[in-house]
């Protein structure tokens, strides 16, 4: 009798992983093998905008640049400056009753190279570099690292760099202190521990000519010189970002797990972008956003606090003939988002900065947070209930997995996402992504069952 009643009144929280049909395992298996591929080929948002791109046309997605009216059913695709990107199908309704947004990042904490990155000191060569977003500096020392990104010449000419990958490549690294001689170093703080200006990447240690000064730098610029036909002047003008060279994996004697680089968010960008592809006869127009810039803000014309997602709207009111004064307003006002972020995962071995009733766990399935923010939920979009119960509806309906947390304890930290952006402009937002391990490290852990669920999320909000 009690037992029916804890039944009826208690909300669960089961792990996802019990009593799972073997069919819905394989779906969860086979799934996340495409997302390894993916994060593999897509360690930077370039990159990620490339592969997304592969994946959008393949799908039956142009670019909207080669729509001169856009229809019901229509797929389209925008790229801006090669490092965000803006996908839509366009649905029966129209588009001042409101559009369903799924918006993720592509950009990833990481070391970018300094505008002058070569020197060299006691006969090795180094890239200096500058770290970009949240990191914990310690985490990059004496690991593989790979470099990725582009050189631009003043005549317009780009080469892309990509190297530290292949088994064939030489990888580079970040040195640390032996800790026979490390006693001062190991009193300071973690924070302190290693310095940002020290993140340097050793390069080489071969001189051109042993008769000159500065000849190991010589020597890897001729390298640079004959690889890439650049000079030293040319890395001026060059995006070069330093990320993880070790390749993403299952994880577990039971393969339930992914660990790799670059999680956040291109859990959330790869399952969007997924789900968006196997949408048919939708509705409500479906917009899946891939960001830039929002591990250091959203700033920029790449971010999303730029005016570009509200020139991307503007073009599909132009194409679908239903434009007026004033309409971009009122399809903000009366649209519905997911902010696409990840999470932070309960983790046993941290337990202390976590309320256990209000945390996401890895295998209990998408993670929803109503809030974020920091102390007194400062800076927080916080989700009307209105909005969080229809959410709900959707995902209860589906029958997919859910939780609803909190990042962290009241008053230990706090975090931020693209979600308050949209909902300045009038939308209906609530963060909802995958909860992570370990996040923001060169070597981040998920849930393969999160991840399917992320995907079904995805695909039955823009169904809905
Ligand atoms: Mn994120
Ligand atoms: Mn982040």
């Amino acid at each position: 009798m009690e037992e029916n009643l804890k039944e009826k009144l208690f909300n669960k929280k089961e792990f996802g992983w019990k009593n799972l049909s073997s069919e819905e395992k394989d779906a969860i298996f086979t799934f996340s093998n495409g997302y390894i591929n993916f994060l593999n080929k897509s360690k930077i948002e370039r990159e990620a905008v490339i592969s997304s791109k592969e994946i959008a046309e393949q799908n039956g997605f142009r670019d909207i640049a080669t729509f001169e009216r856009l229809n019901p059913g229509d797929k389209v695709y925008f790229i801006n400056r090669a490092k965000s990107m803006y996908l839509a199908v366009i649905g029966t309704e129209k588009l001042e009753n409101g559009i369903n947004i799924v918006g993720s990042h592509i950009d990833s904490p990481r070391l970018d190279l300094k505008p002058n990155p070569l020197y060299e000191d006691t006969g090795l060569a180094y890239f200096k570099t500058h770290y970009y977003g949240g990191i914990k500096k310690y985490q990059w020392t004496t690991i593989p690292l790979s470099i990725h990104g582009v050189i631009v010449k003043p005549n317009g000419e780009k080469i892309c760099v990509n190297i530290g990958e292949d088994e064939n490549d030489p990888i580079f690294v970040i040195t640390d202190l032996l800790p026979h001689l490390a006693q001062d170093q190991m009193e300071k703080k973690l924070k302190n521990g290693i310095d940002g200006e020290d993140l340097n990447l050793l390069l080489g240690s071969i001189p051109y000519d042993s008769k000159d000064a500065e000849s190991v730098k010589l020597n890897i610029l001729n390298i640079l010189n004959q690889k890439y036909n650049i000079t030293e002047a040319d890395l001026l003008s060059s995006e070069l970002e330093v990320v993880p060279a070790f390749k993403a994996r299952s994880l577990g004697f039971d393969g339930s797990m992914v660990a790799g680089y670059g999680q956040d968010d291109k859990v959330c960008a790869y399952t969007s972008l997924s789900a968006m592809m196997s949408l048919q006869n939708i509705k409500t127009t479906a917009v899946c956003i891939l960001s830039d810039k929002e591990e250091i803000g959203s700033m920029g014309n790449t971010g999303m606090e730029s005016h570009m997602f509200d020139y991307f709207i503007s073009e599909l009111l132009n194409k679908t003939g239903e434009n007026r004064p004033n309409l971009l307003d009122k399809v903000f006002c009366f649209s519905k988002m997911l902010s696409a972020d990840v999470d932070a995962g309960f983790d046993p071995l941290y337990a202390s900065v976590s309320d256990k009733t209000n945390a996401g766990f890895l295998g209990k399935g998408i993670s929803l947070n109503k809030y974020t923010g920091a102390r007194g939920k400062s800076g927080a979009s916080d989700a009307n209930a209105e909005y969080v119960a229809w959410v709900r509806n959707v995902l209860e309906s589906h029958d997919i997995r859910y939780q609803v947390a909190e990042l962290g304890k009241v008053d230990i930290g706090g975090g931020g996402t693209i979600a308050y952006i949209l909902a300045n402009k009038g939308v209906d937002v609530i963060d909802c992504g995958v909860p992570v391990l370990s996040m923001h490290a060169p070597y981040e852990v998920t849930s393969k069952f999160d991840i399917y669920s992320a995907y079904k999320t995805y695909k039955a909000f823009w169904e809905a």
